[in-house]
């Protein structure tokens, strides 16, 4: 065999694995709901839903025929689009950092596939993975060999040396001079690198793996134990060798942030969408409105979690603070292209982060309406994952129920705009189907 004829025969297998292997054939039929399209406040009332293959065909107050699928009875429920997460890291979820720095990454991976089973049945159909080895469980969901909502991977979070993601110990030689890679860069969850040409390679490293996004630390962190939270990181140029490759590649770079000066450089250098954010000041925030910057923000709204050490909750009360200011500004600019997520990582134990899911959304009630929370988890996702390009792992409409867009659907008991808990009490979710595939019915 040649080497061009052994080479095609990898890519073919490889074309296969990369297929959405559990697509279905037939239709579903959801007759007699009301919808919540992930955009209107007004509920569209009393229609049928047909699903054809993964794709949502047709919404009318019409009969519809299933053409020999599944009919599913309504029951005036209200169908919604599947849940998204914002920002999740699905590759160190389930865990202790201890286990991140000392356990073997296997088990890391395993505890992976619990968490996003438990989060697709939470009604998370797509999450945006903000840092983490994921490309082999977004290939396992994407397979259909485990259950999990849709993954846009970053791949390892970028970091400068003292930056978000140096977790080296004091006695460990930086590897950019002469010491061994740390841990968290052998297991792909992050990696560290100063100057320009190792920023473009960090970035193509990613992009080769098959990251939707770029994720960069640009700022000082609750967790990192070597980062100030007032730090600025990375310079101009450095986040501009990130940005452009990343443009070059039809995609973006997006940035964990919290304060205005190092926000602001990374916009100057190109990013297009700001990770946490709790710590801007109201000029940032209408700056990102105008250049139509998107804040992905989480309600980082407890001054102390048990979870972290003395020196992070020193920093985590301070982020806490920020929280309600930035959640209010956000109230008065409406043009800001704001998603919610949660940023749920190092939560140890079977479905102790899916719990955490739930709540941070129900803390948003202290500053939005149901349906205001409702629309920053579905439909203002739809043009943020478009942002992706070619990269985009499952072109087509996310986030909404119209005509065309992808079937990630969640019937739910009441109306989700008026009561919230038709979402977050999990019994309330009647129906969870994803790419068309139906993974709850409890109406049967
Ligand atoms: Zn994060």
């Amino acid at each position: 065999m040649t080497c061009n004829r052994l080479f095609g025969a990898i890519f073919y297998t490889a074309s296969i694995f990369g297929a959405t292997a559990n697509a279905q054939d037939s239709s579903v039929l959801i007759t007699n709901v009301d919808v919540f399209d992930g955009v209107n406040e007004t509920l569209i009332e009393d229609v049928n839903v047909l699903i054809d293959g993964n794709i949502i065909s047709k919404i009318s107050q019409e009969e519809l025929s299933a053409n020999d699928g599944l009919v599913v009875e309504g029951n005036g429920h209200t169908l919604m689009p599947g849940i998204i997460e914002g920002h999740s890291h699905l590759a160190l979820s389930g865990i202790t950092f201890a286990d991140v720095l000392f356990e073997l990454p296997g088990y890391q991976s395993i505890r992976s596939v619990d968490t996003a089973r438990n989060m697709l049945m939470n009604g998370v159909t797509t999450a945006r993975d903000m840092a983490g080895e994921v490309f082999s469980l977004k290939r396992a969901i994407d397979e259909g060999s485990i259950v999990g909502p849709r993954i846009y991977p970053s791949g390892s979070m970028i970091s400068q040396t003292s930056g978000h993601a140096d977790f080296r110990f004091r006695n460990e030689r930086n590897p950019l001079l002469g010491g061994e890679p740390p841990i968290t860069d052998l297991t792909g969850n992050s990696t560290l690198v100063d100057g320009v040409p190792k920023v473009l390679a960090a970035t193509r490293e990613q992009l080769r793996l098959g990251a939707s996004q770029v994720k960069l630390a640009i700022g000082g962190s609750v967790s990192g134990p070597n980062d100030p939270l007032d730090t600025t990181q990375f310079t101009f140029e450095e986040i501009q060798a990130a940005t452009a490759a990343a443009e070059n590649w039809g995609t973006y770079v997006t940035v964990h942030g919290y304060t205005p000066r190092a926000v602001n450089q990374a916009i100057d250098a190109g990013i297009k969408v700001v990770e946490h954010g709790q710590l801007l000041d109201k000029p940032t925030l209408e700056r990102m409105a105008k250049d139509g910057i998107w804040l992905s923000i989480q309600p980082f709204t407890l001054c102390s979690e048990p979870g972290l050490n003395d020196a992070q909750n020193a920093k985590q009360a301070i982020v806490c603070q920020g929280t309600g200011s930035v959640y209010e500004w956000i109230k008065g600019l409406p043009e800001l292209k704001v998603v919610h997520g949660t940023d749920i990582f190092i939560s140890p134990g079977p479905g102790i982060g899916v719990s955490e899911q739930v709540e941070q959304m129900e803390r948003l009630l202290d500053w939005f309406t149901p349906y205001e929370i409702l629309k920053m988890s579905t439909g203002n996702f739809t043009e943020l994952l478009q942002l992706s390009g070619p990269r985009n792992p499952y072109p087509g409409v996310i986030g909404r129920v119209e005509e065309g867009a992808l079937a990630d659907l969640l019937l739910v008991d009441g109306n989700p705009l008026e009561d919230l808990s038709s979402v977050t009490d999990r019994e309330n979710i009647k129906i969870i189907m994803k790419d068309g595939v139906i993974y709850k019915n409890t109406l049967e």
